[in-house]
């Protein structure tokens, strides 16, 4: 069976009414995200980050998969699927997607403020402060901010190579190290992009753009990929 990884970004989940955050005006929901998705926002005013980071999963509760994810799904018939996003929201899995790494964590989740491997399902849309994990610290929400580690990026670098189809869907590529992983694909892999300001890559391989909107797009290259 042949072996497709899907590479996702905010995009995807935008036609299901969640705002990506590198648009026009570089906000995400008209917060800096220095202001709110950093260490150094955490430390500064962690009520703040924390209430942003409620609304957001209140959005993503509100929110249903699109097209595009529900196409996504199908493409298990035929093909041995992995799904590597970037996004924090659960519409992959509530789609039906098998088989999806999360790199930047599951805003579904909380985890420690001391040991992030800690990790709890929030009952509801919020972490209050002062709800705490069991070694007495703040619970946060388990997203990745920027300057923190990765840990998925192992795991999802190893996994690239093995791909004969990668197909990349709403993402700007802005954000490292996600950003990277092209870098593994190899030579012979068919590479498929999906956006409507698709971000452009340096690959040798077969390279086909669909410019456009991921529910619109992504259940045409689903059906392409179930026929061929
Ligand atoms: P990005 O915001 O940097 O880029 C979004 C990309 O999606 C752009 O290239 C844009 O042209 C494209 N796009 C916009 N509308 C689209 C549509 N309808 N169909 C297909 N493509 C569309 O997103 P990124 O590269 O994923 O980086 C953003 C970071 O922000 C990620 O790390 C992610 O964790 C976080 N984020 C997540 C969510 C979410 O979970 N839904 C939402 C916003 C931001």
């Amino acid at each position: 069976m042949k072996k497709i990884i899907v590479l996702t970004g905010a995009g995807i989940s935008a036609e299901s009414g969640l705002k990506t955050f590198r648009g026009h005006d570089g906000l995400w929901e008209g917060y800096n995200i220095y202001d709110v998705a950093t260490p150094e926002a955490w430390q500064r005013d962690p009520e703040l980050v924390q209430r942003f980071y409620n609304e957001r999963r209140k959005s993503v509760m509100e929110a249903q998969p699109n097209a595009a994810h529900l196409a996504l799904k199908k493409l298990e018939e035929k093909y041995e699927v992995l799904i590597i996003t970037q996004n924090i929201d659960d519409l992959h899995e509530r789609a039906g997607s098998s088989n999806v790494m999360h790199l930047h964590g599951q805003i579904k989740y909380a985890c420690s403020s001391k040991n992030p491997a800690l990790l709890y399902p929030i009952e509801g849309y919020e972490i209050k402060m002062g709800d705490l994990c069991e070694l007495g610290s703040q619970l946060r929400p388990h997203v990745v901010w920027f300057g923190e580690p990765v840990p998925m990026m192992t795991k999802a670098i190893h996994e690239m190579p093995f791909a004969d189809v990668v197909i990349l869907i709403g993402s700007s590529l802005a954000v490292y190290p996600a950003n990277t992983l092209f870098d593994y694909v190899s030579s012979g892999a068919k590479v498929y992009i999906v956006d409507p300001e698709a971000p452009t890559i340096s690959l040798k391989n077969e390279l086909v753009v669909l410019k456009g909107k991921a529910a619109e797009k992504v259940p045409e290259l689903v059906e392409m990929l179930l026929n061929s």
